[in-house]
């Protein structure tokens, strides 16, 4: 045996026990009551030995906005591993007149020898070509088998569209993640808040009303629905979307969702503080009032919602300052993002667990294996069964930290958290065996991280 987890509860999707874990060449090989020291062994009593994070939802020195975000994949892999994640699969845009095989080897470069965290790539289709087409199955082939489109932005696609590509990737063995914005209310909402004055950035969140979220939503489920495809609708803020969702469910729509903490964890007073405040908030869908918060913990509970993700888009507090005051300080010129890789675990641990919202199963469920089955990667990633690549992290849940971007390790210089107490943080994690971080060291080289190929994606 390389190294043993020893006397920790060793929590997954299905179970919470204590166990040993035993790991050999990467891979977990024994798990059982009581277990002999390996060449190395690291004591876990009083803690929680989950399976690390798998994150579905994060855009890593990615253009947007015509600005490039500060977190690359070095950076971003770090950050994840010190929040108890190692796999990363990230949205990268396919660029005007390039090739989805191009797109991913654009960015496979971005990552390769920097990542310390396992990788794969969903790409966000952005060119409606029969080339595009033809290229999908093959992709799917090999091993890029979640893709994604949007409802709103430039780059938005038409209803046509969102029914051909929902059907080419459904039936090849893929499935769509979908940014549910109806466009049209929205642009014309801006246009008429600046229109009367109301130029501020906390009319970022008013003229994007919850409304547009469920209208758009309501509309991929029931195109889904029709083409008789999987779609994934990601960072759901609101309980009426949480509804749609599982109405569609029930009526047989291959339908799974993603919400994210700062849904859960924030609310629109956000919008509400003095000056350039609000902009740290500036994301889409953006915060709603705190009375949805509810909804989409119950959303967790029930299985409505499948996935909580973090939607990290690095765009520095300064840079959006500088843009909206270069701009005509109109809200509408703030880049759309906010850091989140690193928070994302310690956040619905805290706030999720050990405030009694979810059980730690659901924890194992919903930031693991969930997001690993969406994409292809479970049981190899999101669980601690033998077999599985040996991604752990181990949780203290007495340990207490006050979140603040100076101990954080992103390049942003903020975080919407600053502040914010957790009771619980990850202290250790391991990618396929190698220790990543422990007890708050960085032990891993760049370029520890592998891309992950793929499995075509099975309902689940
Ligand atoms: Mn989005
Ligand atoms: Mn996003």
């Amino acid at each position: 045996m390389d190294l043993v987890i020893k006397n920790g509860t060793v929590v997954t999707e299905s179970a919470s026990i204590r166990a040993d874990v035993g790991i050999r060449g990467g891979k977990i090989v024994a798990i059982a009551e009581k277990m002999e020291r390996g060449d190395n062994s690291i004591d876990a009593a009083g803690k929680y030995v989950f399976p690390a994070g798998v994150e579905i939802h994060t855009h890593i020195d990615a253009v947007l906005f015509g600005m490039r975000t500060v977190d690359d994949w070095y950076v971003s892999s770090v950050g994840a591993a010190f929040g108890g994640t190692t796999t990363i699969v990230d949205y990268i845009m396919q660029g005007q007149n390039q090739a989805l095989r191009e797109t991913i080897n654009e960015y496979s470069e971005r990552a390769r020898g920097k990542s310390i965290v396992d990788y794969s790539f969903s790409p966000i289709i952005n060119q409606f070509t029969e080339e595009t087409y033809r290229e999908i199955p093959v992709l799917i082939n090999d091993g890029i088998t979640t893709f994604k489109t949007f409802l709103y932005y430039n780059w938005k696609v038409s209803d046509y569209d969102l029914a051909r590509v929902l059907d080419t990737v459904g039936k090849h063995g893929g499935i769509v993640g979908i940014h549910c914005e109806t466009a049209g209310t929205i642009d014309y909402l801006i246009n008429r808040a600046i229109s009367e004055g109301n130029t501020g950035p906390r009319w970022h969140a008013t003229t994007r009303p919850v409304s547009t979220e469920v209208e758009s939503s309501s509309r991929a489920l029931s195109v889904a629905g029709e083409i008789g495809a999987p779609l994934f609708i990601v960072h759901i803020s609101a309980g009426p979307v949480v509804e749609e969702l599982a109405r569609a469910k029930a009526r047989g729509v291959m339908a799974y969702g993603e919400t994210m903490p700062h849904y859960l964890c924030l609310d629109s007073n956000e919008y509400l503080k003095p000056g350039y405040e609000p902009m740290k908030c500036v994301i889409t869908p953006p915060i709603r009032s705190k009375d949805h918060q509810d909804a989409l913990w119950a959303g967790l509970r029930s299985g409505v919602i499948s996935t909580v993700g973090c939607d990290h888009c690095a765009f520095p507090y300064k840079d959006k300052i500088r843009l909206f005051e270069s701009q005509g300080h109109t809200f509408n010129k703030i880049p759309h993002g906010a850091p989140g890789i690193e928070t994302r675990i310690p956040l619905l641990f805290s706030e999720g667990v050990q405030k009694g919202k979810i059980s730690l199963m659901k924890f194992a469920e919903v930031t693991a294996a969930n997001p690993a089955k969406l994409t292809g990667l479970y049981p190899r990633k999101g669980t601690i069964a033998v077999g599985s690549d040996a991604d752990i992290t181990i949780i203290d849940p007495e340990k207490e930290v006050t979140l603040s971007q100076a101990m954080l390790h992103g390049k942003t210089d903020y975080t919407p958290f600053e502040g914010f107490k957790v009771k619980g943080y990850p202290v250790t994690t391991l990618c396929r065996g190698t220790v990543l971080v422990e007890n708050g060291k960085l032990l891993a080289q760049s370029g520890h991280g592998e891309f992950l190929k793929r499995e075509k994606f099975i309902p689940f």
